[in-house]
């Protein structure tokens, strides 16, 4: 008997961090996944274990270009999400963001099909209302470091109202706040990953400026679950709407935690501020809880052990080949 898949579903940026959770997942549903990636920091690996997979398929493509497939289902993923990443090359992330939305766009115009766009916490800034409710409108410098990245994806919304007014896209739009676990890129800079990776190898553990600003962390599983949730809403939910973990730590506290919770001797040094560092960061998730009926459920101890095991069998694979390449 042939099996036909539930969906087609497209999600860029799919061998990324949170991607490659999300095409793991709707794999395990039954649907057929085109994962569309430029590698840029994302990377096979993440995908490695699905490539074999008859219902998934990777494209190398970038999507500031055109694409032109034919699918039931868009999440839109591609871009850059930390800081020393999307930095590296800010006109290519304004790009990405800008016209990458764009193309994305016209695919779904084009084949009446629902897009889900992955937004950020970003949009609100250094933020003056805390916590950040969907309605307030941020608090974002246009021509900082953080701008490429920042309004590229208010920019972003920007076009999804606009296809959805003008030309009656379906469109879902999540604002997602910090968010960690396995398959973080260990070299990207991101808070989670430098805290873990310098306390397994007993480094310092680096907190830019005092350690008293605030992140909230949601686990990718977590995380995953609203993304479907979102999907699966009726045409008239589109959002915005807060994707997060509303239980909000200093650095230092989640400095303290990860050294205790890896038994490492690190200790804590403090470096300067990135320049616009937001100095608080909590999601309101009441729109969440009433339109999808989502909230997380790792907290984040229960997720940091995961994670650190994560890197820890990362850096002993690490120690492995270099045995390997010795002997
Ligand atoms: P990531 O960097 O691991 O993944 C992004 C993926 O997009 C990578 O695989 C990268 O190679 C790919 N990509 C980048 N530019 C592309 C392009 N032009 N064409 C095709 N592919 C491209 O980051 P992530 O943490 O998995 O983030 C995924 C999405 O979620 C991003 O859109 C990010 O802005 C958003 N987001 C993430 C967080 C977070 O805490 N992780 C928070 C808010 C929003
Ligand atoms: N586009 C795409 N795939 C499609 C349909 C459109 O990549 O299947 C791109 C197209 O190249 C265009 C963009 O999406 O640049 C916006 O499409 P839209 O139809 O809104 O605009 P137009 O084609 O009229 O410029
Ligand atoms: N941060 C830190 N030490 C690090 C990396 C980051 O103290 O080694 C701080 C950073 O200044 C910010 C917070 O941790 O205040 C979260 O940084 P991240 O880059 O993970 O995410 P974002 O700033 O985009 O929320």
């Amino acid at each position: 008997m042939t099996f036909f898949p539930d969906k087609r579903i497209l999600v860029t940026g799919g061998a990324g961090f949170i991607g490659s959770h999300l095409c793991e997942r709707l794999l395990a549903q039954g649907q057929e996944i085109l994962c569309v990636d430029n590698f840029f920091t994302g990377r096979r690996q993440n995908v490695d274990h699905l490539v074999e997979h008859p219902r998934f398929e990777v494209l190398r493509h970038d999507i500031t270009f055109p694409l032109f497939v034919e699918v039931d289902q868009i999440y839109n993923l591609a871009c850059p999400a930390s800081p020393i990443h999307y930095q590296l090359d800010p006109v290519q992330t304004t790009k990405t963001s800008v016209l990458g939305a764009v193309n994305m766009l016209g695919l779904a115009k084009r084949l009446h099909i629902p897009i889900l766009q992955a937004s950020t916490s970003e949009v609100y800034g250094d933020p003056s209302v805390h916590p950040q409710t969907e309605s307030y409108w941020g608090n974002v410098n246009p021509i900082g470091p953080r701008s490429c990245y920042d309004e590229g994806k208010r920019c972003a919304e920007t076009l999804f109202f606009d296809y959805h007014r003008q030309a009656q896209v379906a469109i879902k739009v999540v604002r997602i706040f910090n968010t960690y676990g396995p398959r973080m890129h260990p070299q990207d800079g991101r808070v989670v990953s430098n805290f873990i990776m310098q306390a397994l190898n007993n480094e310092p553990i680096t907190i830019y400026g005092s350690g008293l600003q605030t992140r909230s962390f949601c686990y990718v599983d977590d995380l995953v679950s609203g993304l479907i949730r979102m999907m699966a809403t009726t045409p008239e939910t589109v959002g915005p709407i807060n994707l997060g973990n509303p239980h909000e730590f200093t650095m230092l506290g989640l400095a303290e935690m990860v050294i205790r919770l890896t038994g490492s001797k690190s200790p804590i040094v403090h470096k300067p501020l990135p320049h616009d560092d937001p100095r608080q960061r909590k999601p309101d998730i009441s729109s969440a809880q009433k339109h999808l009926g989502w909230a997380p459920t790792i907290e984040l101890e229960e997720g940091l052990l995961k994670t650190i095991s994560y890197f820890d069998g990362l850096l002993r694979e690490g120690i492995r080949e270099k045995i390997a390449l010795c002997g």
